[in-house]
């Protein structure tokens, strides 16, 4: 079984971070890690702290998506289950939204990604298309977000997920996940096929 000690090195910095929730300023502390590798980089935005309620922290860990997260696209959920993530995490008294950019299109990047799109607009599948393409179905490492939750004293945490594999993944990188809590999201024409394929072929609880 993988450990903490045998995930990537970490170097970390610290800042304020103010961004906008539904039109709203909202106050965060900002942590970026850095891995062993150059493009194992993960930002961190934590909420309160764990003096402040009786309640296990709150955490999103979310894998980056630029046509999700930046241009809300509609062929995934990302982008919604996002803003659900922050809105929850700041209604809790203790949270933090993970954020790796190194997961895109579930770790094989943004052009292999856009090529796995290509083939699913002919009527191929997510994990099809990535099989298609010769790239893994799902090729996200979290020994990194393991490691900065333990370094953030998240170490014990209800986790906000659709995905039972995440959870097993960070279950054995020693972070305790007491309860994982669903992300809804609405489908829509566009990413109702994705959506079924996650619920039916890679055992998401949607
Ligand atoms: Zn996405």
């Amino acid at each position: 079984m993988a450990s903490i000690a045998d995930a990537p090195a970490l170097e970390v910095v610290e800042t304020a971070l103010p961004i906008t929730v539904d039109g709203r300023e909202q106050m965060f502390r900002a942590f970026a890690f850095q891995g062993a590798k150059e493009e194992e980089q993960l930002l961190v935005l934590v909420h309160g702290d764990a003096s402040a309620g009786q309640a296990l922290p709150l955490v999103r860990l979310h894998s980056g998506c630029v046509t999700g997260d930046i241009f809300h696209s509609m062929r995934c959920d990302c982008y919604e289950q996002l803003q659900a993530s922050l809105k929850a995490v700041l209604e809790s008294s203790h949270g933090a939204i993970v954020y790796m950019p190194y997961h895109e299109g579930r770790g094989i990047g943004l052009f292999k990604k856009m090529r796995a799109y290509a083939l699913q607009e002919r009527g191929v599948d997510t994990v099809d298309a990535n099989t298609a393409i010769g790239a893994p179905v799902d090729a996200r490492d979290f020994g990194l977000a393991a490691k900065a939750l333990a370094y953030l004293g998240l170490n014990e945490i209800r986790l906000l997920c659709n995905n039972p594999a995440k959870v097993e993944a960070l279950a054995g990188f020693g972070i305790t996940i007491a309860e994982r809590i669903s992300v809804a999201s609405k489908p829509n024409r566009h990413n109702e096929r994705y959506l079924n394929t996650k619920r039916d072929r890679m055992g998401h609880q949607i």
